[in-house]
Order: structure tokens, then sequence, then C-alpha cells
């Protein structure tokens, strides 16, 4: 088995993630089975009780995990679906540790950070190395060198030079090159002295991944060569880039993945043909349309909260020839708005309007105002989760006479709570993994916008929600024209609604945008760009 490490210095938001990933897609298309793994050294036990203003998007994995956004990086990168296994944070390991030590199995010993701690983490590594699955192992350490937080995980890594042939793992160091305008000059100190800190630990990178802004020149890969003690073509640049999905060719052709071949001594290795990689870039860049989707959201200044929904676009634009411009709506603002009469100032050139994911009151009279425009104005909707649940109010609102309808989740007293925690967890109390999480299997009716786009009776989709339509109403809204057009088998939970009178109106319980892939997009994200276009030839035919 080999092992890749991947570390970061200098600043946070180096773009590690896309780097690991990206290594992984070029060995992957060389032939090698690879395991991604992210080391998160946070103490929450996962990201799933995190703000996703202070996080980002929390990943959801097939099995149910809530893992680090990273992973999502991973899953569209590489082929491998990944599961709990493949995250792992600090308060996992300690979780772990504490509980043996409870248990006895330690034997009287005296439990510390070295050994206990790092071989824990140690032991998250090999798990992943399965010789009947996989060549490489790629791990990805959170956060920055130099964190206190991390130290265990490098320490770990030091060790697993002694404990396997040095010609088997190797380390990577992303890390940043700044230019200083004052000085009209490139900078190689700041990565000289991360590299510094990574060696005081014990640590020699073996290859370098230099992020800037414009090329770094000779000399500058010189100095760094010396000063970090590499060679020279061990010094790789990572420029700035228009889309993420470049960053695997820019890498193939700096030769990271020939490098990292060579030096982890595989032979008889397939040369890599990248041409639909190529040719799915090429896509993004030149496409023959253009529109507008507005993501009415809580979360909008932070980008990363709505990661894959992003990507999910790129990936359905390219399959419809199309730019996919993202207004992000911060919903808050909608609120105010009485009876939508401000809306066409934040939804005047749009052509399709998607709610997503979210949590709390706050912000969903805005994401009810915006739904409601959608759904009077014909203009394509596509609703995930809360989505979902606050269609379903509007509905209920607007079209059922119902005018208390709500999500309990909002308000525990309304009268008509159309949206309604669901029986299996009213007996649960604890927040952290406790949401309905991850693959369900959901059965797709005839006839409905959502088998044309699936164009199968069975899926299976993620989800991470704990409250559900309230089937109570369903003979009401269904008179009222909605359609139940997806139903979990098992235990009749609604999983998608549309809308009768409507060109495009689709709203699902489960989130689609974790099953996007670069060339093979979700079948509901490619749906409702495709209705998103027709949508804007429609209106250019009016005007
Ligand atoms: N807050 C809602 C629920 O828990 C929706 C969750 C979500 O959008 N992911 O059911």
């Amino acid at each position: 088995m080999k092992y890749i490490f991947v570390t970061g210095g200098v600043v946070s938001s180096l773009g590690k993630g896309i780097g690991a990933a990206s290594l992984g897609f070029l060995l992957e298309s060389h032939g090698l089975r690879i395991a991604c793994q992210k080391f998160d050294p946070y103490i929450n036990v996962d990201p799933g009780t995190m703000s996703p203003f202070q996080h980002g998007e929390v990943y959801v994995t097939g099995d149910g995990a809530e893992t680090d956004l990273d992973l999502g990086h991973y899953e569209r990168f590489t082929h491998s679906d990944l599961t709990r296994d493949n995250n792992t944070t600090t308060g996992q390991i300690y979780e772990t540790v504490i509980r043996k030590e409870r248990e006895g199995k330690y034997l009287g010993e005296t439990i510390q950070v070295i050994p206990h701690i790092t071989d824990e983490i140690k032991k998250r590594i090999r798990w992943l190395g399965d010789p009947e699955r996989v060549d490489v192992v790629i791990t990805e350490i959170g956060g920055t060198v130099g964190d206190i937080e991390g130290l265990p995980f490098l320490e770990a890594i030091r060790q697993f030079w002694l404990e396997e042939n040095r010609e088997d793992v190797l380390s990577i160091h992303v890390t940043m090159v700044p230019y200083v305008k004052a000085a009209n000059e490139i900078k190689t100190k700041p990565t000289q002295h991360s590299v510094q800190k990574l060696r005081e630990i014990g640590i020699q990178p073996d290859i370098l991944l230099c992020r800037c802004d414009r090329p770094i020149g000779k000399e500058a890969r010189s100095k760094i060569a010396l000063f970090c003690n590499v060679q020279y073509e061990e010094v790789i640049e990572a420029p700035d880039v228009s889309t993420i999905y470049k960053a695997p060719l820019i890498f193939h052709e700096g030769k990271l993945d020939s490098l990292v071949i060579q030096k982890l001594k595989f032979s008889e290795i397939k040369k890599p043909n990248l041409t639909k990689w190529r040719r799915f870039v090429e896509k993004i860049e030149n496409p023959s349309y253009e529109i507008n989707i507005a993501v009415i959201g809580k979360y909008v200044e932070h980008r990363d909260a709505y990661k894959s929904i992003a990507e999910s676009f790129v990936h359905a634009g390219v399959a419809n020839d199309t730019r996919v411009h993202i207004q992000w709506v911060d919903s808050e603002k909608l609120k105010s708005s009485p009876a939508f009469s401000q809306l066409p100032e934040y939804l005047s050139d749009v052509d399709g309007i998607l709610v997503p994911g979210g949590f709390g009151e706050r912000g969903t009279q805005g994401k009810i105002e915006a739904i409601r425009f959608a759904r009077e104005q014909g203009i394509p909707y596509l609703g995930i989760c809360l989505g979902l649940q606050m269609a379903v109010v509007e509905f209920a609102r607007h079209v059922c006479q119902l005018p208390d309808a709500n999500s309990s989740e909002m308000n525990a007293e309304s009268s008509d709570k159309v949206v309604d925690l669901m029986a299996d967890q009213k007996k649960i109390f604890g927040m952290g993994g406790t949401m309905r999480l991850g693959n369900y299997p959901c059965l797709i009716c005839p006839d409905t916008k959502s088998w044309t786009a699936y164009r199968r009776e069975n899926i299976v989709e993620r989800h991470r929600h704990r409250y559900e339509f309230n089937n109570k109403y369903k003979d009401l809204m269904e008179s009222q024209g909605m359609i139940f057009a997806g139903i979990c088998p098992s235990n009749n939970l609604v999983e998608i609604i549309e809308l009768r009178d409507h060109p495009w109106f689709v709203a699902v319980q489960f989130h689609p945008e974790f099953n996007s892939r670069p060339n093979e997009p979700q079948p509901l994200f490619r749906g409702f760009v495709a209705a998103a276009l027709v949508h804007r030839q429609d209106q250019k035919y009016v005007s």
C-alpha cells in the first residue's frame, strides 16, 4: 500500500481539497485505485452541528455521515464512493480512545497523545488501505501547519515513515507564494517558514504545490527548492484557475502525476487519457447559452455553504450547453417585501428559482415569498429539503386557504402543521448525527417531470432532515393541484412534490446536489436548467 499525505501551510483556503482531489483524479486516470480521506483537527465529532457560516456546507455521504465539504470534491473528481470512514475528526479520535479507556481495554496504561492518540490516527489511515480495492491512500490534513490542534496528526504522519518503507510514503505540502505589490516581487519566505515548521516536526515534504496568482518563475522556484530542501522539479506551480475543473489539467502539465508515480515506484502504469475531462472544461468555458438562477438562502454570504449546489449547476450547465449565472439572494432581505412588490428588484431577470436546505425560522418568510413568485409567474422552481417544506407551506397558505399553515419547526403552535416532525424523531433528544441521514429509496410516479428527468421508477438519494410532509394534508393538496411524484416505499414519506399547472415546479425532500458529477449531471438539476432555458427563450420571444 502506498500513502500520500497532503498538508497545507501559510494560510487556510489554499485549495488543499482540490489539490488532493485532482491528484486522485490523475492517479485514477493512470489506472491506479485510490481512496481519499480527510482529517479535521477540530474537536466536534462531525461538522453536522456546526453553522454553515463557519464551516460551509455539510456534505452527506451515502451511508449518512455528515462530513467536510472536501469529501464533495473527492467524490466529484474521482470514482471513490465515500463513507464515514473517509472523514475523521479529533473529536472522533478522542471519543474512541476515551471509550476504550473506560472499557478497560488499555490494561492499566496511562493514556497519552503519543502513542494512544497517534496510534488511533494511524489505524484510521490504514483502514482505507485495503489491497483488494486500493493502491494509494491520499490523506488530507485540515488546517494549517503550525496549528496546535493539527500536531497529533502530523506526528502520526511522521511515525508512518518509521513503520512503512520509505518509498511507500509521500508528503505533499500545499503552500502560498504571494506577490507583494509594493516590492513588485514574488515572495518565497512564507513558504520557507511553513516548510521549516514541518521539518521541525520531522516531516520533509517531497513535493510542494505553490499557490500563486501569477507564474512563479525559474528564479523563485530555484530559491524555494534550495531553502525547502527539495529538487527544482518538486516545486510545482498551482496558479489560480477560472474553474476548479482545470486544476487536474494544470497539475498534469506541471508533471505532478508522473513525479508521484516515479517517487512511489509504481511500474506498468497506464498512459492517462484526459480527453473527456478536457472536453468538459472546454464546454464550461464556451457555452452557447446563458441563464440566471436565483438561489434564495440564509447563508449566501458564505459561498461554500452551497458548494455542491453551485457545482451541480456547472455539471447541469455543460449538459445543456449553458452557462448558469447564480444570483445569491439573502432570504432575510426578501422578508419585509410587502406581498412581493419588491421581488422583481431581486428576481427581475431570473429564469429559475432554487430554495436550498436550511434550518430554523429566520429567512423562511423570504423563501415563501420567492416560492409564491415562482409559482404564480410560472418560473421554473427547484426546492431542496427546506425548499420542499416551504413550498408546501406556501401552497397551503395561498392556494388551500390555510393562512396559519406552517412547519412545526418554525411554529409548534400552528393550527395546520403541514410539515411536522417525523414519528421516529419525536423520541430523539441529542442533535449530533440524529437526523434522517443518507441514502433512502424513492419510487417515482410515471407521467411526472421527475420521471422525465430520471427516466426510471426507482431512485436512491441522500437525505438530511427531521421534518416531513404531513400526510394528513395529502388529499386536500392533491385536489388543489399538487402532485405527489415521489414516495419512500417503506414508510410512505413524501419525497417529491410537483405542481400540475406549472411549466416546471419540482421540490424534493432529499439532496440531489450530492449526486452530481462532472460528466454525469444529476437528473433534476439537468431538467431544471433545461426548463430555465426554455423559460428564457419564451421570455425573449414574448418581448
Ligand atoms: N430543517 C428541515 C428539517 O430538519 C430541513 C432540513 C434541510 O433542509 N436539510 O427537516
